[in-house]
């Protein structure tokens, strides 16, 4: 039978490399009442379903292989459910209240971190395991501080303050490792603190490049790597930059780094990892963007399931925590015919949209440092030049109505299409590029979708099955040999704090 198992799995491409994982974990979690000593929670932030199967297809085109998440949802070894990811008013959430729902247990409202509306705070996941003797650690593609991330550590009444995110992390969280400097650093916080000096002196190794964690972060034992004033690079602009390359870890990289960190130390740990920049992709109707990114958190899980081959008593969790304008390819042409050529247009695109649209709206560089448009705005530039910029990013021309919405769009003028959401800067380029790559998006935020929940390894069977959010909590504490609930609200009383609950700018690019 063993044998069996093996001939099958070497025949069957992305799982070949981690078969004795799946055994050694499918094993472990058939022993009654076995308790993982390490658990490992990975989140493709705003992944919607249809996610899954594009990558699928786009991964066998551009690596001549499948997703091993992908995979996964057709293996016995694996539980496999879907998650309802409500927040406490609202059925779409937003990323920090739905990590909250598995941070506390507890549904809150969207943009606040793990407090209730009358300002109950409430005990964020790593302060219970690190109480219990576990190590924490936190790695994301976004800013560190970023809702995903603070859903597990922090307690803040708006996710937006990041800063504050950032103090409550020293001495609970032992491994940090993303984006998000301008956080940490006394010239760019707003108090003037220094909290990389903070961290260091509470024993924490400093890094700030691939290079320096390749070095550095080895001999650690407390690391806090912050490799960009903000979010980390796209993986699309990262594969076709050398500077980026240089720069920036993957995702994977620092995975590794961190698992290999925490393990040396012969403790139990707690670690979210999350590809971040699937959300901020979608957010900007970006499907290269997305896709790569949807890779490189495949490469993620990966370097998850490689590693935990001689270390069974460990949880492996893959979820999502919510979906993001439902990308789908459509059908193009006469029954269809060229859809498969459009979604192969995909292969060709060569930077994410946050690089190119600045220069089809005439707005100079864009700075990944700041994820802002630089320079002076010098308006569209014409149409030959959008032509250009197209072949040369995009590896196919738009047609010349396509670059006068464009330059229309760029001008402030509105009511280009009907759809609100999509009438915007982002909308725009999306449809034009889904007109050649057959990609389209139901709008620009976030969606109620299930998210779907795979689980390796000791009491990976409680994520079978249909879940609400909020008995991750539950699962993980109990799990971890940790008794304690948080406090909640009902939905009917939350609604009189409503009123008079704190409401934040409108951000159309709310994460
Ligand atoms: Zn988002």
């Amino acid at each position: 039978m063993r044998i069996d198992r093996r001939a099958f799995f070497a025949r069957s491409g992305v799982l070949a490399g981690v078969a004795g994982s799946l055994e050694s974990l499918f094993a472990a979690s058939q022993k009654h009442g076995a308790q993982p000593r390490r658990i490992i929670f990975l989140v493709a932030d705003g992944m919607s379903p249809s996610v899954l199967p594009l990558a699928e297809q786009f991964s066998l085109r551009v690596r001549g292989k499948g997703l091993l998440w992908h995979a996964l949802l057709d293996r016995p070894e694996a539980a496999r459910g879907w998650m309802d990811m409500a927040s406490l008013d609202s059925l779409v959430t937003d990323s920090s209240s739905a990590s909250s729902s598995w941070g506390s247990g507890s549904r809150i409202f969207n943009g606040w971190v793990n407090v209730l509306p009358d300002g109950t705070r409430l005990t964020p996941i790593m302060e219970l395991t690190r109480d219990k003797g576990w190590l924490n650690a936190l790695v994301t593609t976004a800013t560190v501080t970023h809702a995903t991330p603070a859903g597990f550590a922090a307690s803040v009444r708006r996710r937006d303050d990041e800063h504050l995110i950032a103090e409550q992390y020293l001495g609970k969280v032992d491994v940090i490792l993303g984006g998000g400097r301008r956080f940490f650093s006394a010239e760019t916080r707003k108090d003037g603190k220094d909290l990389i000096a903070g961290f260091r002196s509470a024993g924490y190794a400093f890094v700030e490049s691939r290079t320096q964690l390749r070095q550095q972060g080895a001999g650690a034992k407390k690391l806090l790597g912050l490799f960009s004033s903000s979010h980390m690079p796209y993986t699309v602009d990262h594969r076709n930059s050398e500077s980026l390359r240089e720069q920036a870890p993957t995702l994977a990289e620092m995975t590794e780094a961190a698992l290999a960190l925490l393990e040396k130390q012969n403790r139990p740990y707690l670690i979210q990892i999350e590809g971040a920049r699937v959300d901020h992709a979608a957010h900007a109707n970006d499907a290269a963007g997305l896709l790569w990114d949807q890779i490189a958190f495949d490469e993620a899980i990966e370097t998850v399931l490689r590693f935990v081959e001689k270390r069974p008593d460990t949880l492996v969790v893959i979820t999502s925590d919510h979906g993001n304008s439902n990308p789908g390819l459509v059908g193009m042409g006469i029954e269809y015919r060229q859809s498969n050529a459009c979604f192969e247009r995909l292969a060709g695109i060569r930077a994410s949209f946050s690089t190119v649209a600045p220069q089809l709206a005439g707005r100079a560089e864009y700075s990944m440092s700041t994820e802002q448009p630089s320079g002076v705005a010098g308006g569209p530039p014409p149409v030959e030049r959008m032509q250009e910029l197209a072949r040369q990013h995009f590896g196919f021309a738009f047609t010349p109505e396509e670059c006068e919405i464009l330059r229309r769009c760029a001008a402030g003028e509105k009511k280009l299409c009907v759809n609100r959401q999509l009438d915007s800067a982002v909308g725009i380029l999306g449809q034009v590029v889904g007109n050649h790559t057959g990609i389209h998006w139901t709008g620009t935020t976030h969606t109620s979708d299930y998210t779907l929940v795979t689980a390796l390894g000791p009491g990976a069977e409680r994520f079978s099955g249909f879940l609400r959010n909020t008995e991750v909590f539950g699962a993980l504490t109990q799990l971890a040999g940790i008794e304690h609930r948080n406090p909640s609200m009902d939905p009917a009383e939350a609604a009189r704090y409503r009123q008079v609950a704190f409401t934040p700018r409108e951000r159309p690019d709310w994460a």
